[in-house]
């Protein structure tokens, strides 16, 4: 579904990722391990449009999209779910909910439907669907910015470090929702810290070090790889 071939991204003059690449496959839970400020965040902001690399090619479905605005790569299938969830805290529940739905505001019946089933995966957004987004716990801040991403009906989502920040126990439903959405049909590509839970319901992933993939593997090989356990897991 997406590749990254050979992809490089600079800042200025310093280059923050270096010949990546990287194989996403239709159905797939796929996550990025590595340290801050190894390149996660701009491999996400590459492929969601915001930055363009300088060698490489990131392609969705066989076609280029390393040349196209955000707007038009939202509206191929790719959303995003920043790590600082952009909501909008004046705004009700159900408001934030709406501006997902924008690339399909001409069929009301189309975004009434995906509500429902959005409701259905967060039931406490349901209850809260008129009060302010600001008013929510960090969890359901996050379950809204998941929420308003699917509105768009994606195909792949970009999932950046979704579990910063929340309670241990928020963090395991957080996952389990990744896990059924992935279950209903849109692909994810996860950023994470907290490897364990990632690589729980992860097929594969790549570890990043210094803007570079150093390690790349299916799930089972990287809970098996010492390296890996040591820097990212834990005992
Ligand atoms: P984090 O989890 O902290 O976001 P990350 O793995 O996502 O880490 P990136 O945000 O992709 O890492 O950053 C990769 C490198 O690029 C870092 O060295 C960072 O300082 C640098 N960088 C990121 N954004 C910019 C920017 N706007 N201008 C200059 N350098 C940047």
């Amino acid at each position: 579904m997406l590749d990254l071939k050979n992809v490089s991204v600079k800042y200025g003059n310093f280059t923050a990722i270096k010949d990546i690449n990287i194989r996403v496959d239709k159905g797939e839970i796929v996550v990025l391990l590595g340290a801050n400020g190894a390149g996660k965040s701009t491999t996400f902001r590459t492929i969601s449009g915001l930055k363009t690399p300088f060698k490489g090619n990131v392609l969705l479905e066989d076609d280029l999209i390393d040349n196209k605005p955000p707007d038009k790569i939202v509206k191929q299938g790719i959303v995003q779910c920043a790590e600082d969830r952009k909501l909008f805290p004046e705004m009700s529940v159900q408001e934030n909910m709406m501006m997902g739905a924008y690339i399909h505001r001409k069929k009301k019946n189309k975004i009434k439907q995906t509500l429902k089933e959005v409701y259905k995966l967060f039931p406490v957004l349901y209850e809260k669907r008129k009060n302010p987004a600001g008013s929510l716990s960090g969890g359901q801040q996050q379950m809204l910015a998941i929420g308003r991403a699917l509105m768009s009906k994606p195909k792949l989502m970009l999932l950046d470090e979704p579990s910063i920040g929340l309670a241990p126990l928020i963090v395991e439903q957080m996952f389990e929702s990744i896990k059924q959405i992935n279950k209903e049909g849109t692909t994810i590509l996860l950023a994470e810290q907290n490897a364990h839970a990632a690589l729980s319901i992860a097929d594969k992933g790549y570890v990043y070090e210094n803007g570079n993939i150093v390690v790349e593997g299916s799930s089972k090989e990287l809970f098996a790889n010492e390296e890996v356990r040591k820097a990212y897991i834990g005992a």
